[in-house]
């Protein structure tokens, strides 16, 4: 069987496993940050947890470009920079921006992660870099509703997540390892804005790319950070009683 009648098979696995994964991270939480807790699991540096679980997605999608058969088509490209704009950042410049000392991550966790996401960006770019049809993209799709909406919409998120996790990289001097009551932006609404922010997004991804994978990665973030905001948003009422009570987890006034 050649890789593309294998390619729908490992799609339709990956949001199999979104669907059966979103209902059981409300129960459990990924052990990791403040949920970390003692965990006697065999664990890495969370320094180089994070490039481990991230640097598939940067380099996987740019292999798919270099491999594929569209190296010209400057929407690809368009779509291309947005990926690698979030993704560079997330595998090489946000693992240490992160403060709080020489934390650790589960192993499994990490190893878990980079699964996904060696999957995620091979779904991702071989779907806009090879599979999808010769006239799916182009120049044309440049002034495409789609493509202008989902850009915009990609970069809006990418500026809120940006923002707020600066807010809480800074509210740890360094060799701090505490938390704070966040303050600012969009924490005046809820608790995860960085969440809200990378769902907004890959959404946005998934409107400009207007393919299954896209649409499917856009899933699973939502699978993903959706339960662990309520998580985090708990374990923030539970810590600080003085804790803004009109602040949600994760949409402002509703969740
Ligand atoms: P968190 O919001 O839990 O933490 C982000 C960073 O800020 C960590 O370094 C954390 O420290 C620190 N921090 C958080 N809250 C506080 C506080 N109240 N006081 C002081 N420091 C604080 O985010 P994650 O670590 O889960 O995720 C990091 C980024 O990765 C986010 O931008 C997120 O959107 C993205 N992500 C994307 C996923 C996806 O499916 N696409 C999945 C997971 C994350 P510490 O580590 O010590 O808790």
């Amino acid at each position: 069987m050649g890789e593309e009648a294998v390619y729908p098979w490992i799609l339709r696995g990956f949001v199999a496993l979104a669907i059966v994964t979103f209902p059981v991270l409300f129960f459990v939480t990924a052990p990791y940050g403040r949920h970390g807790g003692a965990s006697r699991l065999p664990s890495i540096d969370a320094t180089l947890g994070w490039i481990v679980m991230e640097s598939p997605s940067a380099l996987g999608f740019f292999a798919c470009f270099l491999l594929g058969d569209h190296r010209g088509d400057p929407a690809r490209i368009a779509l291309l920079l947005l990926w690698e704009l979030h993704y560079v950042h997330r595998a090489f410049v946000f693992p240490f921006r992160r403060r709080g000392g020489s934390r650790t991550m589960p192993v499994p966790v990490a190893a878990s992660a980079f699964v996904f996401t060696s999957v995620n960006s091979y779904l991702n770019g071989r779907w806009i870099f090879t599979f999808a049809p010769a006239t799916a993209y182009g120049a044309a799709w440049l002034g495409d509703p789609r493509f202008l909406a989902g850009a915009a919409l990609f970069l809006a998120g990418f500026a809120l997540n940006q923002h707020a996790d600066r807010v809480l990289f800074n509210l740890r001097k360094p060799g701090e390892t505490g938390y704070k009551i966040p303050v600012g932006g969009f924490y005046r609404w809820v608790s995860c804005p960085n969440y809200l922010g990378e769902i907004v997004e890959w959404s946005g991804f998934a409107l400009a790319a207007w393919s299954w994978p896209a649409l499917a990665f856009a899933a699973w973030t939502i699978a993903n950070l959706l339960p662990r905001a309520v998580s985090h948003h708990r374990w923030y009422r539970e810590k600080f009683p003085d804790y803004p009570a009109e602040r949600r987890a994760l949409i402002p006034y509703l969740l």
